[in-house]
């Protein structure tokens, strides 16, 4: 067995030729849902609810006897066993755990203290950087009104099965250790949902209640070959394949367009869904600021609004995990192995409303939800993410760099006016989709940046002939390093939050399979693009040369996805008015 894992990495590394290969981990999460009797579930409960009064004690514990916290997480558990834990040779504790519960399993104990552990940590440093930040204030004579963060009031966490809770793990079922609330039992349970990959490290399952059913988490570790660096895929082969996303804060939140090193366009993807989330948020501000109007207040944890914020925060989280899925999934169906973002600029103060401001920010951090989930997700697929500067990519040409004309449909075709959906390049009589047209300038210039780099003499047409000398304020330079994505951002998985994670299958967005979302909607564009006007695309960089190698951009179509959450109904919005292509 180990000499042949050791012939078969040596011919891999072997058959790539001077590219040094590497291989990186990822841990994702397969959620599974459970199958069992009305009256197993209150089992469930009774297990979560030990788990957290457990969870509870140990959090008290170290928040006695601070010092723990300092130590490693294993010298931690000890010395926290010592301080709770009854045996012949530690007869009297100091903080016995049998005080508030008898009969606990030592490797339900074990999960449930590192749960504690994770949460104060977490608590002391949010403390510490309130301090810090209340000291500083106080230096400087200023007056520091921040309330200082306060320890859980209630614990949620999700039960953690360490090795010795479970066994007899099959594709389809598993045995558990419950606490019905007298007594523990070991249970058959028999799950659905995706499989496990086979081969690859599992880690310990958590009993997880997603509204009124219990689901089965299981972290998967995942060994993969890292990818080459963007540098190198850009440089070494210019037919490398660029996913460039334009993110909105309303209409398509993201219009994604894919494009070669070299610079030819292959494909378009619009993904909708934004107008109907900014619709939902905005429902749920204006009750919340309807009830402020009543009770004079407005915060976050008031009991009132308690509930609409946990409406607003899932269904962002949902929309959020939906869209980067899409993201990630056209990217690896076009072949793209560099995912490229803008880096958000800031959040623009607004006025108006309460609901309308709110709403704003929120579509705002959306944003960087969608980039960090994207980002995630695409790792996993072996897809590097990186971002460029997000000065004036949504005014000037992709095509040729001049300032374009941002109208919308019966609008004079000139000035520019923000949010609107047509765009024209005078210079060069480009036409098309303003947010297709930014997330093309978001490809050329990752491009552009290394190509620059590279041949600082001789930039590549038709990318940066004329970027020079008009526009040298968007060059490469100043902008920031690529992010390639490591597992960095696993880390926020393992949040105090005890959340689900980052890694949500393409299954399990909502608890249903994708294939439940509604097909993407084939159209021919009213905006351009269409080969009816062949003239008018982008000579050397037109979308004709994309349609010898992707047969799904034949029309140079536009897929309109739409989410279908909205309403719990399937709604697809068409936003051309032109005539209906039918491959
Ligand atoms: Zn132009």
């Amino acid at each position: 067995m180990t000499i042949f894992h050791a012939q078969k990495k040596k011919t891999r590394l072997s058959s790539t030729e001077g590219i040094r290969e590497t291989m990186a981990k990822a841990t994702i999460t397969i959620r599974q849902g459970l199958q069992y009797q009305p009256h197993q579930a209150s089992w469930f409960a009774a297990t979560a609810a030990l788990f957290n009064r457990v969870a509870a004690f140990y959090f008290e514990v170290i928040q006695a006897h601070e010092k723990v916290l300092e130590l490693s997480s294993k010298e931690a558990l000890t010395a926290l066993e010592q301080l709770t834990h009854r045996t012949r040779a530690n007869p009297h504790p100091v903080m016995p755990l049998s005080e508030i519960a008898q009969e606990v399993p030592a490797m339900f104990r074990r999960a449930a203290i590192h749960a504690a552990l994770g949460s104060a940590h977490s608590f002391s440093a949010h403390l510490k950087q309130w301090r810090a930040r209340k000291e500083k204030a106080e230096a400087k004579g200023k007056k520091f009104t921040e309330r200082p963060p306060v320890p859980p009031r209630t614990w949620n966490k999700s039960a953690t099965l360490y090795a010795g809770m479970w066994k007899g793990r099959t594709a389809s079922s598993l045995v558990i250790k419950v606490w019905t609330g007298t007594f523990w039992s070991w249970l058959k349970v028999r799950f659905t949902g995706r499989e496990l990959p086979a081969g690859d490290v599992l880690g310990s399952p958590s009993l997880v209640r997603h509204g009124n059913r219990w689901w089965l988490h299981t972290p998967v570790e995942k060994q993969f070959t890292t990818p080459p660096k963007i540098a190198q895929q850009v440089t070494a082969n210019l037919e490398t394949k660029i996913c460039a996303v334009d993110l909105n804060l309303d209409g398509p939140i993201a219009v994604c367009t894919v494009q070669t090193a070299e610079g030819t366009i292959l494909s378009t993807r619009f993904i909708g869904g934004g107008r109907e989330i900014a619709d939902f948020r905005k429902r749920q501000l204006g009750r919340i600021a309807g009830n402020r109007n009543r009770t004079g207040l407005i915060v976050e944890g008031e009991q009132d609004n308690v509930a609409l914020w946990r409406k607003i925060r899932t269904r962002d989280e949902e929309f959020a995990h939906l869209v980067s899925r899409r993201i990630v999934d056209f990217a690896q169906e076009q072949g793209a192995t560099i995912l490229v973002f803008e880096h958000l600029s800031k959040l623009r103060p607004e006025k108006g409303r309460y609901s309308r401001r709110g709403n704003r920010k929120r579509a705002f951090w959306m944003k960087g939800r969608i980039f960090r989930y994207a980002k995630y997700k695409a790792w996993h697929e072996g897809i590097i993410t990186s971002r460029v500067s997000p000065r004036n990519t949504s005014r000037e040409c992709a095509r040729c760099h001049a300032p374009i004309a941002r109208y919308a449909e019966g609008q004079l075709e000139e000035g520019y006016t923000p949010g609107v959906p047509l765009m024209l390049c005078k210079e060069c009589d480009l036409r098309g989709h303003a947010d297709r047209n930014a997330s093309l300038v978001i490809g050329q210039r990752l491009i552009t940046r290394y190509h620059e780099k590279q041949t600082q003499e001789k930039p590549l047409a038709p990318l940066a002939t004329e970027r020079e000398s008009k526009d040298s304020g968007v060059g490469g330079s100043h902008e920031p390093e690529t992010e390639a994505v490591g597992h960095s951002s696993l880390s926020e998985r393992h949040g105090p939050s005890n959340g689900h994670g980052t890694a949500h299958e393409r299954a399990e967005t909502d608890g249903s399979p994708r294939s439940d979302m509604p097909p993407p909607l084939r159209c021919s564009p009213s905006w351009g693009y269409a080969p009816s006007t062949p003239n008018s695309a982008y000579g050397s960089v037109s979308e004709a040369a994309g349609l010898k190698t992707s047969r799904s951009v034949t029309q140079a179509e536009v897929h309109l996805v739409m989410s279908q959450r909205a309403s719990g109904s399937t709604k697809v919005a068409q936003r051309n008015g032109g005539s209906h292509a039918t491959a």
